[in-house]
């Protein structure tokens, strides 16, 4: 199931760059104006479904914040449970956590111990809107790994390639991106 030209055209001109957000340097894509768009976010979703219904997934886990919209009108979709992974703090029964470098010290992410149900190997897709270092993908991959779960594949809208984020999380789950920012 491959995303067309046309397709592709309609997703990269919805979505809107903001430079210098949130620091000077930095080219911030802004998916917003993707999700207001309805031609865009539906030639999106519609993708996502007819590419993921063929994978017979269990679950879709989504990256806080922008990978929960995504990823639970997918998991919704396909009829399947959606599971957040989220910042430190925020999930309220018993998580495991995993900690990734960030340019200036550490953050973390938490998954609930028992989000991926109770038989281990549940398939699971990782999906959240960008990969930039994948420090944060790959902490979120290692964490559903970490619960007995299988992440079968990690998805993004968008993949910056001048970083090396995408080469590195191969090593862990395959990783499928719809646009590729050089
Ligand atoms: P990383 O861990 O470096 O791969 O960063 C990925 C996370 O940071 C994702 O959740 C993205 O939403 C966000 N992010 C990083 N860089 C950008 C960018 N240039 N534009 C928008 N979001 C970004």
């Amino acid at each position: 199931m491959t995303l067309s030209n046309t397709e592709r055209k309609i997703l990269e001109d919805s979505i809107r760059d903001i430079k210098d957000f949130p620091k000077e340097g930095i080219v911030f894509k802004d998916i917003t104006t993707l999700l207001n768009n309805k031609e865009a976010f539906a030639v999106l979703m519609n993708h996502l479904y007819m590419k993921y219904k063929e994978y017979n997934l269990d679950y879709v886990a989504g990256i806080d914040a922008r990978g929960f919209i995504f990823g639970a009108a997918l998991a919704q979709m396909l009829k399947i449970g959606f599971v957040p992974i989220r910042k430190k703090g925020k999930l309220p029964y018993t998580t495991i956590g995993e900690k990734y470098a960030l340019e200036y010290g550490v953050d973390e992410i938490e998954v609930h111990i028992d989000a991926f149900g109770e038989q281990k190997g549940a398939k699971v897709l990782l999906i959240d809107d960008l990969i930039a270092t994948g420090g944060t993908a790959n902490a979120a991959a290692t964490l559903i790994n970490q619960t007995g779960a299988e992440c079968v594949e990690a998805c993004f809208i968008i993949g910056l390639t001048f970083l090396d984020g995408i080469k590195k999380l191969k090593e862990k789950t395959p990783v499928y991106t719809l646009i590729e920012v050089n």
